[in-house]
């Protein structure tokens, strides 16, 4: 059913209001959060993204929670910039798996030049299969936006993490200024932002205030925002931070919700360890975007399996956008590959 009635966004909370969702009884938030939900978004669809890492590992950033940053020895399997052809084929599968939108991160600091064609390249194909695109790369540069919004990608990522205040304890790499100007680049170049933070990192409270009030005055909000709970990983320095308790990250879906009342805010890492009664709780507050899995390896992938068993308890349907009829996708990817070949953008992992 579509939304009515929607609630014009505000981007004058102030730290005490946002304080104040925070602390309501349990049950009046969700309500509340619930009624706000209601009435800008269909109550039972959720978004779906697929997540693919195009390059992982050895990212110069010392991001404390992060087990790709170069900084930390995690073990984590290192790899070059993925080939094109290989991406595309991973986003017809996320396509097949029920995907509205094939989002491709990579651990830069910042793009380079040798670099970016690929990128953009992926975004052109990703698009053809009828998929939206999005990409976060590091920080980027006013011509770097430009280009990306040239080919018309749909998202850029770029998280904040954490209140200004809190910031320096985590990452000293990169300034949180430096993502604020990254993020008015993409905002100014056309390009929809998804914007959020990882809730469990040892911050406070007012910390996660902070952060809220601050996408909040964001204009317009960000479209896309990811709530994400800290993945613990055994060799980065936030391995053995203390839990977050469930309620209290419920509770900043649900204020993040009312704050940002027409934003897709996305349950985002940190969801594969969680109940299914928490992962519901978290939709009641108002959560309506999700990732599946890291990786659609195979056609088989049992975590995107998961995921539709529990929408089918809830009798949560993925959200549609606009499909192009299979005549025009079949054309699109047919038209991809042979421009692909030809344009001899594949990448070789051996340069
Ligand atoms: S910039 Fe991204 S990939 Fe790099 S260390 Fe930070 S979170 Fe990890």
């Amino acid at each position: 059913m579509p939304a009515t009635n929607s609630i014009e966004p505000r981007f004058d909370w102030t730290h005490a209001e946002i304080t104040e969702l925070f602390n309501l009884p349990f049950m009046d938030l969700m309500f509340r959060a619930q009624t706000v939900h209601r009435q800008n978004f269909a109550p039972n669809e959720v978004q779906v993204s697929m997540l693919l890492s195009i390059k992982t590992g050895a990212c110069p950033e010392d991001c404390k929670y992060c087990p790709q940053s170069g900084h930390y020895n995690t073990e984590l399997e290192k790899e070059k910039l993925m080939e094109v052809q290989k991406v595309l084929e991973e986003a017809q599968l996320a396509k097949e798996k029920g995907a509205s939108r094939f989002c491709m991160g990579a651990a830069w600091k910042h793009p380079s030049e040798k670099d970016f064609p690929y990128v953009l390249e992926m975004i052109k194909g990703v698009k053809a299969l009828g998929l939206e695109s999005c990409v976060t790369l590091g920080t980027l540069n006013d011509e770097q936006a430009q280009r990306l919004s040239d080919v018309g990608l749909d998202y850029y990522n770029h998280n904040l993490d954490t209140s200004a205040e809190f910031y320096d304890s985590i990452i000293t790499t990169r300034t949180y200024q430096d993502r604020l100007d990254t993020l008015s680049r993409v905002r100014d170049s056309g390009i929809k932002l998804c914007c959020g933070g990882i809730m469990g990192m040892g911050e406070e409270q007012k910390d996660r205030v902070g952060l809220i009030r601050q996408l909040s005055q964001m204009m317009p909000h960000p479209e896309s925002v990811p709530i994400n709970m800290l993945v613990k990983v055994e060799g980065t320095p936030m391995a053995n931070v203390d839990d977050l308790d469930e309620f209290e990250f419920i509770r900043t879906i649900a204020v993040a919700r009312i704050v940002m009342p027409m934003s897709h805010v996305r349950l985002s890492a940190g969801r594969q360890g969680m109940s299914e009664q928490t992962q519901a709780l978290c939709f009641m507050a108002g959560a309506n975007s999700i990732f599946y899995g890291e990786k659609l390896l195979t056609t088989a992938n049992p975590e995107a399996d998961k995921d539709m068993n529990l929408f089918n308890k809830l009798g949560i349907t993925p959200e549609k956008r606009e499909e192009h009829s299979d005549q025009a996708v079949m054309e699109a990817i047919a038209d991809q590959v042979v421009k692909q070949e030809e344009s001899k953008l594949f990448y070789d992992a051996n340069a």
